[in-house]
């Protein structure tokens, strides 16, 4: 794949005539931390590229995405232009196929193609919570918007036995029953007897908990002992999902590590070579705490 050879007086934070131009296309990305995250990566394997955020309108972003591909570039895509770069990219993967969502995408033998990393970020981030595969797992998500259908198709990715959806608009829920086509997926009518039932995993897929005055998606005090509860939702702290889970002894993670994940996927779509994750945790465990403390993470 993609290899630059560097003059000897280059260092990570000078762009040349060659640099690779890697960029996150949303609106907005001002908060976003992959950029550190991603850059902590080019550095750290002394890759000649720089990873930008371009705040970008629904309009420009398919040329945007054809134009930075076909010069040689790539990124990510994020709220909300997935489904119009799903659209864009000529090669999509089955992972774009299922959730009607491209985050990633590079240009190989002329075409530019395009995943979906978020179903690779969920794997790893729920096998790493449950500590185990998810072979015929029996799992509870909560929510149907994106990060659910992402979710989900991680889930079935991964040979669970049988997956729940749950949405406060249960059309919703039903839509996306019906256009994953995946048949061990089921709507949950009632959610709170749902959550009494016994999981293998509870995915937390709404968007509450980003700010300090939602109500919690649910009470995690329904859960039985020992119930592994992913929320995908991640803030500069703990999210009270988390925080509340953790407190009854419950094991609980935030999106932090699926965001992590799905950048390593990418890295590794766009240089066909390993990610470096550790340095991309660490570098996004200091941008989160930076953006805790005030800065612009
Ligand atoms: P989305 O497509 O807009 O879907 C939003 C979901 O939240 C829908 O199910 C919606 O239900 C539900 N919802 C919104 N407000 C609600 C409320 N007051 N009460 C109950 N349900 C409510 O958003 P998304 O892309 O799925 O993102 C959801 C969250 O996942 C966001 O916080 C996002 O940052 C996070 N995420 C994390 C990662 C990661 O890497 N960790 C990746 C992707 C997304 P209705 O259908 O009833 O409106």
């Amino acid at each position: 794949m993609h290899s630059i050879v560097l003059p000897p007086s280059w260092r990570p934070d000078m762009p040349t005539a060659r640099t690779r131009l890697l960029v996150l296309l949303g609106d907005p990305v001002g908060h976003s931390l992959s950029p550190p995250m991603q850059n902590a990566a080019l550095s750290a394997l002394q890759l000649d590229a720089v990873y930008l955020a371009l705040r970008a309108d629904a309009d420009d972003l398919p040329g945007l995405l054809r134009g930075i591909a076909r010069a040689g570039g790539g990124g990510n895509i994020t709220l909300p232009h997935k489904e119009i770069a799903a659209r864009t990219v000529e090669v999509p993967t089955g992972a774009v196929l299922r959730t009607g969502a491209c985050n990633t995408f590079w240009l190989e033998e002329g075409r530019i193609h395009g995943d979906n990393t978020d179903v690779a970020g969920f794997r790893g981030a729920a096998r790493s919570l449950v500590g185990r595969p998810l072979e015929g797992a029996r799992a509870l998500v909560v929510g149907a918007g994106g990060a659910a259908r992402g979710a989900i198709t991680g889930l079935e990715e991964e040979g669970a036995g049988a997956v729940f959806v749950w949405n406060r608009t249960p059309e919703k829920a039903r839509a996306l029953i019906g256009s994953m086509g995946f048949p061990r997926l089921r709507e949950v009518d009632r959610l709170e007897p749902a959550l009494r039932e016994d999981w293998d995993l509870v995915v937390h897929a709404t968007s509450l908990g980003l700010r300090d005055s939602d109500p919690l998606p649910f009470e995690p005090e329904l859960l039985r002992a020992g119930t592994p509860c992913l929320d995908l939702v991640y803030r500069p702290d703990e999210t009270p999902l988390v925080h509340r889970a953790r407190g009854l002894g419950l094991r609980a993670a935030d999106g932090g590590e699926m965001l992590v994940l799905q950048g390593a996927a990418a890295f590794e779509r766009w240089w066909g070579r390993p990610a470096p994750v550790g340095v991309m945790r660490e570098a996004f465990e200091a941008a989160r705490r930076g953006s805790r403390n005030g800065g612009s993470g």
